[in-house]
């Protein structure tokens, strides 16, 4: 059974090809700058056959229909036809309330994805057209949406509810949602399989910790909490994203510097977080180097970071009334052992006690603990198309 993936954005598309028999990617790539002029597809094989070409793509239908041509393509193809796609998993960001698991999509369901595009207006415009796109071109390959929001949908209602006047939840479904479910699922899975004890009887606290960062309380294998909330904004300090603050500045910096909505919306996704702390970059690499060159704010910035991650699994094994693991995933909980060590320092009293020889691996599933630890601190790389692959065949087998 081979399963396409597509993440679709507003001007690029992304997808992978799975042979879900070995679980490995035949094939991968991105279709850039869609609808813009220089519009490229860069693509690349499980042997490592390479192509990056122009190619006009006026729309998302242009985008699919260059896909399929480089993945059945005689050089550079991985598969003969698109007869061979069994079913492809679209990465959908927000599900609503409608949607707690993954789903075939129809007309209702695609109904019901038009009425969540004002809770995620940037988001899930992009995914639907991903989605109209593969009908179109595979008109009889079933197709199946993968939710960002759906693992977090167990929350309770003390977790999710905020204390504004109710009728906003009840008009405008204001609440907490928690994004990046099907990491925090992917790796709570894995750590149960790596500790060699089923899901259901571990609290885990799952740190998604890239541009985006998202921690969650997995408890049982549900989530019980998350740091995300009605949107990606909320929770830890993020790359550009400024994370919880007092809700009051808002409409003091708005008043203060004379500001529209859309500017300080703009100012809090895209030039806030670590980048506005350090006043040197988002990215973590450039921030470690910075930090060697004697960058004082640069510092700051991943102390406030690895302060509230910290924060955040204290809370966490509070709510869940104990700890079982933690799960370092994504670009910086892969890779970077300097903030593992900034954020499990202290910890100590929890049970937390990571070995520094192991936590200086990266790149591969690992417990970084030491022998007598009574927390398991776990390094996951995540993989959100192999997990998107795996609900799209559940679905698939399930009809
Ligand atoms: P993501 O959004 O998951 O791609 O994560 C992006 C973040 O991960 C950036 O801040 C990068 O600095 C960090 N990152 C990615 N790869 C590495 C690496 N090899 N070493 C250190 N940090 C990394």
């Amino acid at each position: 059974m081979k399963i396409l993936v597509v993440n679709a954005g507003s001007s690029s598309l992304k997808y992978q090809l799975i042979s879900m028999s070995e679980e490995i990617v035949l094939a991968k790539g991105l279709c850039d700058r869609i609808g813009l002029p220089g519009s490229l597809i860069k693509h690349k094989t499980f042997d490592d056959r390479a192509v990056t070409k122009e190619i006009e793509m006026k729309d998302h239908k242009d985008a699919i229909a260059s896909l399929i041509k480089v993945l059945t393509h005689e050089q550079w193809g991985v598969i003969k036809s698109l007869e061979e796609i069994t079913a492809v998993g679209h990465r959908v960001v927000h599900g609503g309330e409608k949607f707690i698991k993954s789903v075939i999509i129809n007309d209702e369901v695609m109904k019901t994805l038009e009425e969540c595009i004002e809770l995620a207006p940037l988001h899930n415009p992009p995914n639907i057209t991903g989605i109209k796109a593969c009908q179109h071109t595979m008109p009889k390959v079933p197709q199946i949406a993968v939710f960002d929001t759906a693992f977090h949908q167990t929350m309770p209602k003390k977790a999710y509810i905020y204390a504004l006047p109710y009728e906003y939840y009840d008009k405008y479904k204001v609440r907490k949602f928690g994004f990046h479910g099907t990491s925090h699922k992917y790796v709570a899975e894995r750590a149960a399989h790596i500790l060699g004890k089923p899901l259901n009887t571990l609290k885990i606290v799952t740190c998604h910790l890239g541009n985006g960062s998202s921690i969650a309380a997995v408890d049982c294998g549900k989530t019980i909490d998350t740091s995300m909330g009605f949107t990606p904004l909320d929770g830890l300090a993020m790359g550009t994203r400024c994370g919880a603050i007092d809700p009051a500045v808002v409409t003091f910096i708005m008043h203060k510097e004379g500001l529209t909505t859309e500017q300080m919306d703009e100012i809090m996704n895209k030039k806030s977080g670590v980048l506005a702390i350090s006043g040197v970059s988002s990215d973590f690499r450039d921030l470690d180097t910075a930090v060697k060159q004697g960058n004082d704010r640069a510092a700051l910035a991943l102390e406030i970071f690895a302060y509230q991650v910290k924060k955040f699994i204290g809370s966490y094994a509070c709510a869940m009334g104990g700890l079982d693991a933690i799960v370092f995933t994504a670009g910086i909980g892969e890779n970077n052992d300097v903030m593992r060590s900034m954020i499990c320092d202290g910890l100590e009293f929890l049970g937390v006690s990571i070995n520094e020889d192991k936590n200086k691996t990266r790149g591969i599933e690992i417990d970084i603990s030491n022998e007598d630890a009574r927390v398991r601190t776990l390094v996951i790389p995540t993989n959100e198309e192999l997990a998107i692959a795996k609900e799209t065949k559940k679905l698939i087998c399930e009809c």
